[in-house]
């Protein structure tokens, strides 16, 4: 194994932007194949101001750790993907790349969903990435900034995925850009902000498009980017909360095959045959057709925003991809598209209608501001599952003493995953099946 893949891989390092797919294994896999990577800075989750802070403090490190990755996947170019509307980090970024000669700025307009890979990697080459498809079948690698400032810690530093930076933004008194450690109790970090400005709220990890409501003794993770607080009845939380028999019952009854939601899809304007109305139309008849296409759905949200009569056809999606898995069912398509769809240009959603839509811009104007030091914490819990691929085995027991970035569960080498290490110093307290919790006391 590759020095740099091996320290990559022993600091458990995961797409910091995303799913979590192990990063040493996305390069591995690459090595040779590609010509672009790409360093994915779009930020496109409305409210979140985690990667644009981060780029511009930690520009050098950024640099010089995605020279580093090109290097070793071998790429003639390494573009860095970023809206135009991010102009302080544009500024350090464009006098600091003089010194690459293969570096170089993509300038996005500031549209949802510009950091889906997909759409990503069309805007900055013009290759479409095929039905169910990888950024490798086209050439490319993407890592989002985060993720290349673990890998400059990991190879330069010898320092593992410890912390995070996390955007806490919505109701609380002080929203702020912490550096926290990773298994960090999102009450512990909300009271950092001086504590929400609503009684009844709900918290969203992640932002108001993709993110996923979770509870105050829930923890932050490798890949938490955002911890959004909303009143309990805002739109944005009822969209996330409903039940499963009540969007089924109103697709049933009150989808009327506009099509809209097929229209502004971004996967289907980049030419893949998939029509989000139909599977609609195929769960309303409870008819079987269609019904794959949801493998194909990247899960934006952007059709639960446009749908007229305020339906989620996402949410349908998600459940069917649910269903077909249970049932064994794999994605089958697979084309590729030669070119997009005529109406593609015109159908970006810029991301100031997607925060009115969503009753959202009274969040807007107020900055979370990145503070550099690592905030300390008495207890974190960290998962044993933050990314995608197999649950690494514990390799500490209660009573234990650890240091910071001590190694606390390891993945079998056969296995995809990743490491896990100690967040701060302190005791085991717990381990079991989900956590392992460190307390300072
Ligand atoms: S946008 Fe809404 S009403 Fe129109 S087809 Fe899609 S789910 Fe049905
Ligand atoms: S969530 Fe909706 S808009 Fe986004 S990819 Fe899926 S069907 Fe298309």
């Amino acid at each position: 194994m590759d020095e740099i893949i091996y320290r990559i891989k022993s600091a458990g390092i995961v797409g910091a932007g995303g799913a979590g797919f192990p990063t040493y294994f996305k390069l591995e896999s690459a090595k040779g194949k590609v010509d672009t990577y790409i360093i994915n800075a779009a930020e496109c989750e409305p409210l979140l101001k985690v990667d644009q802070q981060i780029l511009k403090v930690y520009t050098e490190e950024i640099l010089s750790a995605a020279k580093k990755v090109g290097d070793y996947l071998g790429v003639k170019k390494i573009v860095i993907g970023i809206k135009e509307k991010y102009k302080d980090a544009i500024e350090v970024l464009e006098k600091s790349i003089k010194q690459y000669n293969n570096i170089e700025l993509y300038l996005l307009e500031n549209f949802y969903p510009a950091g889906d890979e997909f759409t990503l990697i069309n805007e900055v080459t013009g290759r479409i990435i095929p039905e169910g498809g990888l950024p490798v079948n086209v050439g490319c690698v993407v890592n989002n900034v985060v993720t290349l400032l673990n890998i400059y810690n990991a190879i330069e530093k010898n320092i593992s995925v410890i912390t995070r930076p996390v955007s806490i933004v919505g109701e609380v008194k002080d929203p702020k850009t912490l550096i926290v450690p990773v298994g960090t109790i999102i009450k512990d970090l909300i009271k950092l902000c001086g504590g929400t400005t609503v009684e009844h709220f709900a918290i969203i990890d992640g932002g108001p498009m993709m993110g996923k409501v979770v509870c105050e003794d829930d923890v932050v993770t490798k890949r938490t980017s955002g911890i959004l607080v909303l009143p309990l009845e805002h739109p944005v939380v009822i969209m996330k909360t409903v039940s499963e028999h009540q969007y089924l019952y109103q697709i049933k009854s009150a989808c009327e095959q506009c099509q809209d939601c097929t229209e502004i899809c971004p996967r289907y304007l980049l030419g893949h045959e998939f029509e989000c109305h139909k599977i609609q139309r195929s769960v309303s008849y409870q008819i079987d057709e269609f019904l794959t296409q949801a493998f194909l759905c990247c899960e934006c949200g952007l059709c639960d925003w446009v749908c007229p009569m305020y339906l989620l056809p996402r949410k349908t999606n998600q459940l069917v991809k649910q269903i077909l898995i249970k049932k064994g069912i794999k994605n089958s398509h697979n084309k590729k598209p030669d070119n997009v769809r005529a109406t593609k240009e015109y159908r970006k959603v810029p991301v100031e209608r997607l925060i009115s839509r969503f009753n959202l811009t009274e969040y807007l104007s107020k900055e979370a501001p990145l503070e550099l030091d690592v905030k300390e914490f008495s207890v974190v819990k960290i998962p044993l599952v933050q990314h995608i691929g197999a649950k690494p085995v514990s390799v500490v027991k209660v009573g234990d003493e650890v240091k910071k970035n001590d190694l606390i569960s390891v993945i079998d080498d056969y296995k995809l995953g990743t490491n896990h290490h100690a967040s701060i110093d302190g005791k085991i307290i717990l381990v079991n099946d989900e956590h392992i919790v460190i307390s300072k006391n």
